[in-house]
């Protein structure tokens, strides 16, 4: 017997419809790429997302063809969002940080028609432009006085597009199993592969991360996305604070401490989310001005670990609870966050930093298991490592045109490509990549808990752990180390501060002081550029070893 309950289709567009129905006058504020801050509301945004669909439908954009956008978190960009996904059409995030050659692959790869684009990002697009033949125009996120001079073809002004639509625009009913969202991959191996999420999938996953003990939106909350829009959809943001009527403070390029600060401090924002660089970048110049964070509840800290410290000065220091998150490009990306469970909040300061610095526990919609090669399941007992798989209604079940073929095995499970354990309590803890982990004879030695402890240390900024070879062991750790600015350090300094906290036989062979450790487009420490660095150095334990 079937359920006698409304065909209610879930498209994104319904969120922004509720937003600006229920709270209309809330604020997106944002940092201008043109430089002041600009204000704006649901309600207008309801508005101006429909202008941006009947521009695009006058441009000849059909129904599941793809727009992209390279450009920043403003309120001009989440916009462009809703009107490209409110026609119908795939809203492609291209992310500025990637190599040209890789743009020019993703933008072909997708079929862009067109892509708007923001004032900062005009010559990547001249650099590139021929190289992408059928990009039918550019759409240039500004208004006519700051329209740049540029040669590219079918150069278009976005307020000039939205002022000739009078925004009196129905949202196409699309299938909610219809794409709107399309996000690559980096691909640190390989061609980037496309995600291609459905606003089912979107919906969804706004309201699994909205949740409280996800990142807990309300409409009371000011909430600033430092993640961007274009790293795996700004973690759902854009989708999850209209749902809830939350503001929202947009920080547009400028992402270093003093220009967060300053939005923390007087858009009185409540909760946060992005990268650990960021946040380094923020403590750091908190350290050094004396400021504090006085409105500011939560912060998610995810994309890669964030170490313990960070989490420590955080809490202990500014009063703020850090929820560490993990996910992926292809999980819309939320997959796991540390809030507390019953109980834990009695346990001692440096039990409760344990917790903290694993990833967290899946939200109801992410299923979750670790497998060893074989793929038997593995115990929750927060020692045995394995392979992580998952499954759920916003995880992919296969990339943009079958690239990489099947990813799913028969059940229906996906492999993160990560390991990691999980405790009893359900609580997952990311050990490594899969191809980043470090063999040394026959076991496992997890590179991330090496770079965490390690920058623990007061004079180091930040740690990269990779394996070399080693003529007995196979592979041995090599700690690679960026001092903070004007700290000098010896080998033995950093070795002796680990000495204790970790297994004997886990203690890095050999320290080496860079200046500055090269990072992927998305933010994470580029393991394999940093390999190629060190191909051929010879820790001085292998000569003892010959
Ligand atoms: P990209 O590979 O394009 O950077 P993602 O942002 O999707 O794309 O990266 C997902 C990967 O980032 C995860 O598979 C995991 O390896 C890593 N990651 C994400 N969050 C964390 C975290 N909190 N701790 C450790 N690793 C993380």
């Amino acid at each position: 017997m079937k359920g006698l309950m409304q065909d209610w289709p879930l498209r994104v567009s319904s969120i922004l419809d509720h937003a600006a129905r229920f709270h209309g006058e809330r604020e997106i504020v944002s940092r201008s790429v043109e430089g002041p801050i600009v204000r704006t509301t649901y309600a207008e945004m309801n508005v101006r997302a429909r202008k941006v669909a009947q521009a695009l439908r006058r441009l000849g954009v059909k129904e599941g063809e793809v727009v992209a956008t390279l450009a920043w978190n403003t309120g001009r960009h989440m916009e462009a969002w809703y009107g490209i996904m409110g026609l119908g059409a795939v809203c492609h995030t291209l992310n500025p940080r990637l190599f040209a050659e890789q743009l020019v692959y993703i933008i072909n790869h997708a079929e862009d028609k067109y892509i708007f684009v923001d004032l900062t990002f005009v010559p990547i697009v001249e650099a590139i432009e021929a190289q992408c033949p059928n990009v039918k125009g550019y759409v240039i996120m500004t208004d006519a006085a700051h329209m740049p001079q540029t040669k590219l073809r079918n150069a278009l002004c976005y307020e000039t597009l939205l002022d000739a639509e009078d925004g009196d625009f129905q949202w196409v009913e699309v299938d909610e199993n219809a794409a709107c969202g399309l996000c690559y991959t980096s691909g640190t191996t390989g061609n980037p592969k496309g995600v291609l999420y459905s606003h089912r999938s979107n919906v969804l996953h706004a309201m699994i991360g909205a949740t409280a003990d996800a990142m807990g939106l309300k409409s009371v909350d000011s909430v600033l996305p430092v993640v961007p829009m274009f790293h795996a959809n700004a973690w759902g943001i854009a989708f999850s604070a209209p749902m809830v009527g939350a503001k929202i403070v947009m920080p547009g390029q400028k992402m270093d401490g003093d220009s967060i600060c300053e939005l923390l401090t007087t858009e009185e924002v409540t909760f946060t989310a992005a990268v650990p660089t960021v946040w380094l970048m923020l403590l750091q110049y908190l350290e050094k001005t004396g400021k504090t964070l006085d409105h500011l509840k939560r912060v998610v800290i995810g994309g890669s670990a964030a170490p313990r410290s960070m989490i420590d000065i955080f809490e202990s220091k500014y009063g703020v609870e850090v929820r560490h998150a993990w996910g992926m490009t292809e999980m819309s990306p939320l997959g796991t966050l540390g809030s507390f469970k019953a109980g834990m909040e009695e346990l001692s300061h440096e039990e409760k930093l344990d917790i903290k610095v694993k990833q967290g526990r899946p939200p109801y919609g992410v299923e979750m298991k670790i497998t060893d090669d074989d793929g038997a399941e593995l115990p929750w007992d927060g020692k045995a490592f394995g392979h992580l798989l998952v499954r759920g209604p916003s995880i992919a079940k296969s990339y943009l045109k079958g690239e990489g073929g099947k990813i799913l095995d028969d059940d229906g499970w996906f492999d993160t490509g990560d390991v990691a354990t999980v405790d009893q309590r359900g609580f997952m803890q990311i050990t490594d990549r899969a191809k980043d982990v470090i063999k040394s004879g026959g076991e496992w030695i997890s590179s991330i808990e090496l770079e965490n402890l390690a920058v623990g240390h007061p004079k180091v900024a930040e740690a990269a752990v990779i394996g070399i070879a080693h003529p007995k062991w196979d592979e041995r750790p090599l700690l690679i180390v960026v001092l903070k600015e004007g700290e000098t350090a010896t080998k033995e300094e950093i070795l002796h501060y680990m000495d204790g906290k970790i297994a004997k036989w886990w203690m890095p062979d050999d320290v080496a002081f860079i200046d500055e450790i090269p990072h992927t487009a998305t933010g994470k420490i580029q393991k394999l550029a940093l390999r190629d660095k060190f191909k051929d150095y010879k820790l001085p334990t292998a000569n003892a070893a010959e």
